[in-house]
């Protein structure tokens, strides 16, 4: 018998080899027949390398058919109970209505058909069965009516590559539904009806049960005959769809392409077709789908019947779309991200529209997100996010582009004065408190204003100059609106390369850079008990440098932080120095930037720089600006804590300009403060300004922190400060930063190497 279908041109269009095996399953011939068409045309038609069709006997299933190399042979008649079966169909992967099981599953399936697998321990082996055996399996399930388990078509679906795309799928299931059908037959009591059934009706059967939605069409387009499965599909009554013509439930924009194609069918110019087109549903939503449509024709070419294959795709669509989406959506806010927002504002340039960006920056983020935790920190984005929405409406675009960063793109705004007004209804919209987690939290934004030019060739250089007006506003005290100003955001210039290599060089050997050291003394005894380390930098070309020259390009490029280990260990070797007065109880104070915490570097560097110098704890202090400690993390803090249980003091420094609570001081290893001079300046002249200090001063003596006035540089401030109960004092009144004579200082011998030397050596 020959078992293979009339299929021989594997290039015709998958539908109609479909159509020639249904065709060929319509001529009457036993079950045992027809299952074995169905496998082999499985392996034929659909190209998998091997299939097998399972058969339900009372509580068995019996391999009945099978086709594909030798060794599948040999599982023909086998059996496993039929509950075992219905446990491994459980542990499959759902392809729809297929299932596909890994090799583990696979294994164990085969081993219950009685495949010996070899010991895996045996060299070279592998655990592998012979070859020829599949190592993934797919399986098409068969259910009768009841819900019973009557029969499965297997393939070997081994290796990635092979999983069947959904056109294939569907087809393998509809060879599955037909073996369903034919073993229905074969089991019904009722021989007589399966045997009234000729041809014609088991096609006809076939094509109602088939679960690709699928219609006879007639030549004026009418879908005259749907199967069930289409008239589910689409949603219209059985008796209305019968009358519709197919271009009146297809989607206006996918109609014309339909039509022609069909009357190229009509004429003979082809013979079918297949598109992916969208048709509207009876309740008006649109169904995406593949549409096969294949003629049949009689011997003199005329056309028999057409027929409409429907696999319906909208799951696919959808998830394709929502796939979309997320590259281009933050999750958390659903905002668009930083890469739309680029595309977007791309758009404009090119399109040569003007527009203005407002970047925003959450103040203190971190803080609220690692004390609170990141489900807050989401829940406060997404507050804020509404929050942003409202006051910048619809016509604007709003994106995260960070962490905590937003952007806002205003189109044909670029009059900063406007933008300005934006940005301070955003300050605004903010000012009431927001409830987190039942907790009342007071958010505020800092925000760089920018506008298109036409020098902006990329979304990127406008973002990049919002971005560095949005830095200015942080530093300018934050919760503020600034405006890009080219004279003071220019971005790094070849001057800055040159100084920052040259600072490099200098870290080298420490070669130019010289500490200083402040007096400080203490208020009640009038002496000096303490001296505070700042770094000057006597560059080979533009002479002695102050911070303020070059540590904020230091805080850029990251060399603020060796940078800073070498000021550690100088200033210790440096306290013992007769010069410094003060004798041996004097202590040195060295400010420690916040890029110096947090690394797990802090506590290491400052035991080797006690060592070295043999200077005990006690007369180390850390200055820590109060913004640093307030955005360290904890785990910064917690390296802090251990510096403290060290002995070494650490001080709050330039107090007041940061925005940190009191209560704080309570909180962090502090038993220093450093009121900044921005509040010393007015005591004795502003009655306020003296009241605040005159408060802190208190507060702190409740909590026993110290407290040292910054920049006195009048007897009256100082008589002010002493009677208003400060601890200490520095300033230029007192003694100027100065540095000690060079061979005393010694700092190249006495220095041990840098850890930033020993890698660059
Ligand atoms: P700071 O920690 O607030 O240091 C005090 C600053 O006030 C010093 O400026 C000092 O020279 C200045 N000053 C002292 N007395 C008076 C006064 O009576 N009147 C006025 N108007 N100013 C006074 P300097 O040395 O320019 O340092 C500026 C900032 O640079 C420091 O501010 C500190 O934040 C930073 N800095 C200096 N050295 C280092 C260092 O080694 N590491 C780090 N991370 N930062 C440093
Ligand atoms: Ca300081
Ligand atoms: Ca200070």
């Amino acid at each position: 018998m020959d078992l293979r279908p009339s299929v021989t041109n594997v290039r015709r269009p998958l539908l109609e080899r479909v159509l020639d095996v249904v065709r060929e399953l319509g001529n009457p011939r036993d079950l045992q027949a027809t299952l074995e068409l169905i496998a082999s045309s499985t392996v034929q038609v659909l190209g998998f390398d091997a299939a097998a069709i399972k058969v339900s006997a009372g509580t068995q299933m019996r391999v009945a058919a099978v086709a594909g190399p030798p060794a599948i042979w040999k599982l023909l008649g086998q059996s496993a109970p039929t509950s075992q079966w219905l446990k491994t169909i459980e542990r499959g992967q759902a392809l729809g209505n297929l299932r596909h099981f890994d090799p583990k599953t696979t294994r164990l399936i085969l081993t219950q058909l009685g495949v010996r697998y070899p010991d895996s321990d045996e060299p070279g082996s592998e655990g592998r069965p012979e070859q020829g055996l599949p190592e993934e399996i797919l399986m098409a399930p068969m259910w009768n009516a009841a819900g019973d388990l009557i029969g499965a078509l297997c393939v070997d679906d081994t290796g990635p590559d092979r999983r069947p795309d959904v056109e294939q799928q569907t087809v393998l299931e509809l060879f599955a539904a037909q073996a369903a059908i034919a073993i229905v037959q074969a089991l019904s009591r009722d021989e007589s009806e399966a045997g009234r059934l000729d041809a014609e009706g088991r096609w006809r059967l076939t094509f109602e049960r088939s679960p690709i939605g699928a219609a006879i069409i007639n030549t004026d387009g009418i879908v005259a005959e749907p199967n069930d499965t289409l008239v589910r599909l689409l949603g219209y009554p059985r008796a209305e769809l019968t009358q519709r013509d197919f271009a009146s439930i297809t989607h206006p924009d996918d109609v014309n392409v339909d039509v022609s194609l069909f009357i190229e069918l009509l004429k003979g110019e082809r013979d079918s077709y297949e598109i992916e087109k969208r048709y509207i549903h009876a309740d008006g939503h649109v169904v995406s789908a593949i549409l096969h449509v294949g003629a049949i024709r009689d011997e003199a070419g005329g056309i028999r019947s057409i027929i409409g294959q429907l696999n319906d795709i909208s799951d696919r669509k959808r998830a394709e779309a929502e796939l979309a989406h997320r590259s281009s959506h933050d999750p958390v806010t659903a905002l668009p991200n930083r890469a739309s927002l680029e595309e977007h504002l791309n758009g404009m340039l090119s399109r040569r529209q003007r527009a203005g960006v407002l970047f925003l920056d959450i103040d203190r983020f971190k803080t609220i997100n690692d004390s609170l935790g990141h489900e807050a920190g989401d829940e406060l984005l997404s507050v804020v996010t509404s929050k942003l929405r409202a006051v910048t409406g619809a016509s604007n675009f709003l994106a995260r582009v960070g962490g905590d960063e937003f952007a806002v793109v205003v189109p044909e705004r670029t009059d900063s004065a406007e933008l300005v007004h934006l940005g301070n209804e955003v300050l605004a919209s903010l000012e009431q408190p927001l409830t987190i987690r039942g907790h009342r939290h007071t958010v505020t934004v800092s925000i760089g204003v920018a506008a298109t030019r036409p020098a902006h060739r990329h979304a990127d250089e406008i973002l990049r100059e919002a971005d560095q007006a949005m830095l200015r506003a942080k530093r300018h005290g934050r919760a503020r609106v600034e405006v890009y100003d080219p004279t003071q955001d220019r971005p790094a210039t070849v001057e800055d390369l040159r100084l920052e290599h040259s600072l490099r060089t200098a870290l080298v050997d420490g070669a130019g850079l010289v500490p200083y050291f402040q007096p400080i003394i203490s208020l009640t005894a009038n002496t000096v008990v303490g001296y505070e380390a700042l770094i000057r930098w006597q560059h080979p070309e533009r002479g002695l440098l102050e911070p303020d020259d070059f540590l904020p390009l230091a805080e850029k490029t990251g060399l603020i932080v060796p940078l800073g280990w070498w000021m550690l260990q100088t200033s210790c070797s440096a306290v013992t120095d007769p010069a410094l007065a003060g004798g041996d109880k004097s202590w040195v104070a060295v400010n420690v930037s916040g890029s110096q915490l947090g690394r797990g570097r802090l506590v290491g560097a400052i035991e080797r720089a006690l060592d070295a110098s043999g200077v005990s704890a006690d007369r180390l202090h850390l200055e820590i600006t109060e913004t640093a400690l307030i955005e360290a993390s904890s785990s910064a803090i917690h390296e802090v804590r251990e510096v403290a249980e060290l002995g070494v003091q650490v001080a709050l420094d330039d107090f007041g300009t940061g925005y940190s609570s009191l209560t704080l001081l309570r909180d962090l290893p502090v038993s220093v403060v450093k009121i900044d001079r921005s509040f010393v300046a007015p005591i004795g002249i502003d009655r306020s300004a003296t009241a605040i200090v005159r408060r802190l001063i208190a507060l702190c003596q409740e909590l026993g922190v110290d407290t040292v006035a910054e920049g006195v540089e009048t007897q009256s401030q100082l008589t002010a400060l002493r009677a208003l109960g400060c601890s200490q004092a520095q300033g230029y009144l007192i003694g100027p930063p100065e540095r000690l004579p060079d061979h005393r200082l010694g700092i190249a011998s006495a220095v041990e190497p840098l850890r930033f030397r020993r890698s660059s050596a």
